[in-house]
């Protein structure tokens, strides 16, 4: 059967290759996740950096920091990421560690303003309270207040009011409240004329007026500026996510070349050095914000070029696998049909084509297994032999033909008186054997005699002409220390008696 073995190794190699590949991708999946934890990495390292630019963002960066120890989570970043920028939004560039005292400021706007004086009293609360970060908020607030108030004082009455109020205090206390203001760079030239006229001791009505509405242009102005923060950050928001799902999409593409990997974490690790870098100096949030935004814009332009290259080859080795599936799928199709050629070819070692019994070596086989049981387990073995009386004078009288039909009828008498766990087996010739595990010398016998007698009353026909066929049968029993050989010679020896008494007979022995 050397044949089979060449062949047989096919599939093998086959399937070894297919597992290499397995094994392999998951290697790669394993790259791809130093890969994303490279990327954590960094940005977290990005996050440190810019630690202590800003108290009112630290924690939020201690967050987002902490989110991305455990990975690229795209839900609980974009909702921190909308935290951050709120708190962002809220943020100003401004100390707030000395306070203006505004008392004599807001007794005024309480008399000038009374429709207003809840809310006054409210914003007055807050500014003692320190609530306000910074001059310009106080400014805001009161702006929004006075803007509401359709119902202005009587030109005598806001006169009179002034005459009554210190206006000289008032006009300071204006005065220390504008220069505490960081204004934005469009009214700085506004403010300075303000102070300047406050300064000079001008009547503080005009001015007052000019500062409300210099105030209202500064909240719009401001507005505005908080609109396109939020765009600005909802926009990093979106890229941060985008980032997020693109590194996750550069998972399991079978990768050859270490080179270009390491190129690619090198890319990476070198713009996000840059923004560390630029991010520890940087000073203003205007331009760190640009900056934020070029880089990751980079970044993620990388990725996306990382992804479309992983991605063919990733269909490289999609195609490689269908391929060796397929060539699996065909060697174990021929695999199946070489198993099925593999038994008829053992059958047709193991069966006689003439009776379809088991022939001779297919006995000797079991045989041994049989003896080998009872010696074992201490089971009794009866082997049975038979031969037809006179098979050659049939031969000589009808045919071979005839005498080959004979043949195998009674090889299916004789299976079909067994019971189940027996064996019959053509020995050779006309002789045939029988099997009888667990069976006694003396029912043994009385089966033989009973098959005997059952077979010499069939008909046989032969040429129109019916006949009788009669067979002899020697049976002996498995006595310890027996072998093969040992065993049939015994049977075979009686037999060989039942022949010399007149044959048509079984002597057991
Ligand atoms: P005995 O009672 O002493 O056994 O006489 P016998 O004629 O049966 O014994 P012998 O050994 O003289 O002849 C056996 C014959 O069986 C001879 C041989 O041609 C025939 N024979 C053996 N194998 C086959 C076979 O496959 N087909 C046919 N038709 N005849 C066979
Ligand atoms: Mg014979
Ligand atoms: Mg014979």
């Amino acid at each position: 059967m050397s044949f089979f073995k060449t062949k047989d190794d096919l599939p093998v190699k086959w399937k070894e290759k297919y597992f290499d590949l397995l094994d392999s991708q998951e290697k790669l999946e394993k790259e791809y996740k130093t890969n994303q934890d490279l990327l954590c990495k960094t940005i977290i390292r990005f996050a440190l950096a810019a630690k202590g630019f800003n108290k009112t963002l630290d924690p939020h960066l201690d967050r987002i920091r902490d989110l991305l120890k455990a990975g690229i989570k795209t839900q609980p970043l974009r909702t921190e990421l909308e935290v951050f920028s709120n708190a962002l939004m809220a943020m100003e560039d401004h100390s707030s560690s000395s306070q203006v005292d505004a008392s004599l400021l807001f007794d005024f706007l309480a008399a000038h303003f009374p429709g207003r004086l809840a809310e006054l009293r409210k914003i007055r609360q807050s500014y003692d309270a320190r609530e306000f970060i910074n001059p310009q908020r106080l400014f805001i607030a009161l702006a929004e207040i006075l803007e509401g108030d359709n119902t202005p004082p009587e030109a005598d009455d806001f006169a009179n009011e002034l005459a009554l109020a210190d206006t000289k205090a008032i006009s300071q206390q204006l005065l220390g409240l504008l220069e505490n203001a960081d204004l934005p760079l469009e009214f700085l030239d506004e403010g300075n004329n303000l102070r300047l006229r406050l300064q000079s001791g001008q009547p503080l009505g005009p001015v007052f007026e000019d500062a409300v509405n210099l105030l209202l242009a500064i909240k719009k102005h401001l507005q505005l500026e908080q609109q396109e923060m939020a765009d600005f950050l909802s926009s990093l928001t979106e890229e941060l996510a985008e980032l997020g799902l693109i590194a996750a999409g550069v998972n399991i593409a079978a990768e050859d070349a270490e080179k270009k990997r390491n190129n690619r974490e090198q890319d990476v690790a070198a713009q996000m050095a840059d923004l560390q870098k630029k991010s520890a100096t940087a000073t203003q949030l205007e331009p760190l914000k640009q900056l934020v935004s070029i880089r990751l814009h980079g970044i993620n332009q990388q990725l996306q070029s990382y992804a479309l290259q992983e991605q063919f080859e990733r269909e490289k080795t999609q195609k490689e696998l269908r391929n060796l599936l397929q060539k699996i799928r065909e060697m174990e199709t021929e695999t199946t049909e070489l198993q099925s050629r593999l038994e008829a070819a053992q059958s047709r070692a193991t069966r006689d084509p003439l009776t379809n019994l088991p022939n001779r070596l297919a006995f000797e086989e079991r045989l041994t297994d049989e003896i080998a049981r009872s010696h074992r387990y201490g089971t009794t073995l009866i082997l049975a032999v038979w031969d037809i009386d006179f098979f050659k004078n049939i031969n000589d009288t009808y045919g071979h033909k005839s005498g080959d039909k004979a043949l195998q009828v009674i090889a299916k008498l004789l299976s079909k008186h067994c019971r189940e766990a027996d064996f019959v087996a053509r020995f050779g010739g006309e002789e045939f054997v029988m099997l009888l595990p667990e069976t006694t010398l003396p029912s043994a016998l009385k089966m033989a005699d009973k098959l005997r007698e059952n077979i010499e009353k069939s008909s046989f026909h032969a040429n129109g002409d019916r006949l009788s066929i009669t067979l002899s049968c020697g049976i002996a029993q498995y006595n310890k220390g027996d072998d093969n050989e040992s065993l049939f010679i015994r049977a075979d020896g009686a037999l060989y008696q039942a022949k010399q008494n007149g044959r048509n007979r079984c002597i057991a022995i």
